[in-house]
């Protein structure tokens, strides 16, 4: 049976207390110890130790938002995988689209990424989907072919990442897909996962991001290949997380 994963994206958004304050009502409300689901905060780079103090007990993990490619060296302003794994970290968001678009990763500097976090025993949480653009023009398959074998090309014997299919279009806007086309585009996903890894394709957890809310979650994790959330907006909300994560026990 594949994990489930809950994944909270908390964006350039919070400060200290903030962020103190939802880490300790998630803490309380998220019960520890389910073996086949997995809950991860994404807290903006400065108070990843402070979560990390936080949750050391639990058995919530912690990821960074970005990875540098490369390793430690003269790279002002970029953190290093190693510098993340030695705050606590164990999980990275790779190629979010806000990176992709807003920060101009393409998608060689996102292999390059998802490769060095491999390399140094993270997990990459590899993020990828359509613009509107190209979802109208019917161009989402290829476009999802392109972003995924772009990072398998020299990586076909790496196995522990998760994939997250999220929509721009439905990324802040409200405009969740619905189940049967997320269905749609997982089992895609899986079919070319199962070319690069065969048998071992059945065990990567691939999570759907975009406006989900507790309300619109239980429908999309009814469905066979839809194994959690990536969640934004709504991750700031410990509420709707904790409701969330409650779907995600199994
Ligand atoms: C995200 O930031 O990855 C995301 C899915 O955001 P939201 O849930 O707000 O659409």
């Amino acid at each position: 049976m594949r994990k489930k994963c809950l994944l909270a994206n908390w964006k350039m958004l919070g400060d200290t207390q903030q962020i103190s304050t939802l880490v300790e009502q998630l803490i309380v409300g998220i019960s520890s110890g389910a073996p086949n689901s997995e809950v991860v905060l994404f807290p903006p780079a400065p108070y990843l130790r402070l979560v990390a103090e936080a949750i050391k007990a639990t058995s919530i993990a912690l990821g960074a938002q970005t990875v540098a490619e490369f390793a430690p060296g003269a790279y002002t302003g970029e953190v290093a995988a190693e510098m993340l794994i030695d705050v606590g970290c164990r999980y990275v968001l790779v190629g979010h689209s806000e990176r992709r678009t807003l920060f101009a990763e393409n998608d060689a500097k996102i292999s390059g990424k998802f490769s060095r976090a491999m390399k140094l025993g993270l997990i990459p949480v590899l993020c990828i989907g359509e613009t509107l653009k190209e979802w109208q023009a019917e161009e989402t398959f290829a476009v999802l072919t392109r972003q995924l074998t772009a990072v398998f090309a020299e990586a076909n014997d790496l196995k522990d990442f998760i994939i997250a299919y999220e929509p721009v279009w439905a990324i802040g806007t409200g405009k969740v897909a619905s189940p049967e086309h997320v269905q749609s585009v997982h089992r895609f996903i899986r079919a070319i996962l199962t070319d690069v890894f065969h048998l071992e394709a059945q065990k990567i957890p691939i999570v759907y991001g975009g406006s989900v809310k507790a309300q619109n979650f239980a429908a999309l994790l009814a469905m066979e290949d839809i194994d959690g959330g990536l969640i934004g907006g709504a991750s700031w909300q410990a509420a709707e997380f904790i409701e969330m994560s409650k779907m995600c026990l199994i």
